[in-house]
């Protein structure tokens, strides 16, 4: 059996450091294949889904080509942007840009990110002093283009991460403009979930004779995540979702909910019934949004509520559940949503909430992943008062204390030790019940217990 590990993919002793630090061991499946195609200079189409790894896939060949040109001087002139990585959020923009800053911490190379919301004075000094790496959304960097802060005439590589959103997104315009700035000596390297006729045409336009890698099937669900329908009237989700939050040991749940008026007034409601809940939609501002996602990275807020805006490129490490207050109308953004769980190989729960309504868009997603996905009727225990203190109910004990996250683990997990597979199985049908695969630890419930009792 051959694994590679990254000390076989050519990288610098200064990139293997960092990610031993980073606690990785094993490259994932889409590093070890598009490393060597990057390194040799080719041209790169790659179908991998966020969650894959798909970010260092990218960014270590990218610092390991430019390890020789780094540089201790001082002058912006000696730091031109030599590398440029669009996306399409403001999100992904900060988590990609984090992710160059770790891998890339015992090098010289400087990295900067960009995104619109904020004002754009405070990113021009930074520009100014000179960075190799530059990530950015498109809409941000032609203003700056525009206000001649950035020069883009020495760019060798170009990424395109999750191209298939952009284009969702109305990006094309803004990136042919881009597109007409860089050198046309490049290497030019794309990054999509999905596979659409667009895809291919985009990829067609940009990229010269790409290696093609796929680790992901389009539009496949993670094995590893559990997926669950439960059953119910809309006017009961409420009271659903509280119970399933009480019936779980999850330290983050990320709530989904169509339209940014459920968003703000389910946050409420749940803040009433004692969760630590907020919300993130569009309509917040960028401080808000960052405000948000950080308290919910850093455990203070437990229940995070979002439109479908915030599921691309949120990135946290282990997010346990996912839960689907109403289900979306585009089955593919199903799939984008429970690809927030069961990331880098952890496993993870995503429960649907499913009205009568709402059936006709279950047939759909099931149509899209291949599967059907157990389900259930729910029995919502409805309480005659708003609880101001646990209900007697069977996870009564568990209610009403939000908890504090679980320490991070090393990013580690055996799945990255399976040998490479170059397409992966993905649409069997793992679901078992919720309650099989969530092994709650009873340590965190105890405790309450003992302090509720004393
Ligand atoms: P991405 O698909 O790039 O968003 O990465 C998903 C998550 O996997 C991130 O939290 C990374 O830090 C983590 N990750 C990426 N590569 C590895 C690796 N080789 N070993 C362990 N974790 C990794």
């Amino acid at each position: 059996m051959s694994t590679v590990s990254f000390a076989d993919l050519n990288l610098a002793p200064e990139i293997l450091k960092a990610l031993t630090e980073s606690g990785y061991v094993t490259p994932t499946p889409v590093q070890a294949q598009a490393i060597p195609v990057v390194l040799e200079g080719r041209d790169l189409m790659a179908g991998a889904q966020t969650g894959t790894g798909k970010t260092a896939a990218f960014v270590l060949p990218i610092l390991q080509k430019l390890l020789p040109l780094s540089s201790a001087s001082a002058s912006p002139a000696r730091h031109p942007v030599r590398a440029l990585v669009l996306v399409p959020t403001r999100e992904l923009a900060i988590q990609v840009e984090e992710s160059v800053k770790a891998y890339a911490k015992h090098t010289r190379l400087r990295s900067l990110v960009v995104f619109g919301g904020v004002d754009i004075r405070t990113q021009t000094p930074h520009l100014k002093t000179g960075v190799e790496i530059l990530v950015a959304t498109p809409g941000r960097l032609l203003d700056h283009v525009e206000q001649k802060t950035v020069q883009l005439n020495q760019v060798q590589v170009l990424v395109l991460d999750e191209a298939d959103r952009m284009l969702d997104m109305g990006f094309m315009p803004d990136l042919k403009r881009i597109l007409a700035l860089l050198p046309k000596q490049r290497q030019s390297l794309m990054f999509s979930a999905t596979f659409s006729n667009e895809i291919k045409k985009l990829s067609a336009d940009f990229l010269v004779a790409p290696q093609l890698i796929e680790v992901a099937r389009s539009n496949a669900t993670a094995e590893n995540v559990t997926q669950k329908v439960y059953l119910v009237e809309q006017a009961d989700k409420h009271a659903l979702l509280a119970q399933l939050l009480r019936g779980s040991d999850a330290t983050q749940v990320l709530v989904f909910t169509k339209t940014k008026l459920t968003t703000g007034r389910l946050a409420r409601q749940l803040q009433r019934d004692g969760f630590a809940a907020d919300a993130i939609h569009g309509d917040k501002s960028q401080l808000e949004r960052i405000q948000a996602l950080d308290a919910f990275k850093q455990g203070k807020v437990t229940v995070l509520i979002g439109t479908d805006v915030a599921a691309r490129g949120l990135d946290i490490d282990q997010l346990p559940m996912v839960i689907n207050y109403e289900i979306p109308s585009a089955p593919e953004d199903y799939v984008h949503r429970i690809g927030r769980t069961g990331r880098a190989g952890a496993s993870g729960i995503a429960i649907s909430l499913v009205s009568p309504e709402e059936e006709k868009y279950l047939k759909e997603i099931e149509k899209l992943i291949k599967h059907e996905i157990q389900k259930e009727n729910a029995v919502v225990q409805h309480q005659s008062a708003r609880p101001a203190r646990a209900p007697r109910g069977e996870h009564s004990e568990r209610s009403h204390t939000p908890r504090p996250a679980a320490p991070k683990k090393p990013g580690h997990d055996a799945w990255f030790d399976k040998p490479y597979e170059p397409s992966a199985s993905a649409f069997s049908n793992t679901a078992q019940p919720v309650e099989q695969v969530s092994e709650k630890p009873k340590k965190q419930v105890a405790a309450l217990l003992v302090r509720r009792q004393g």
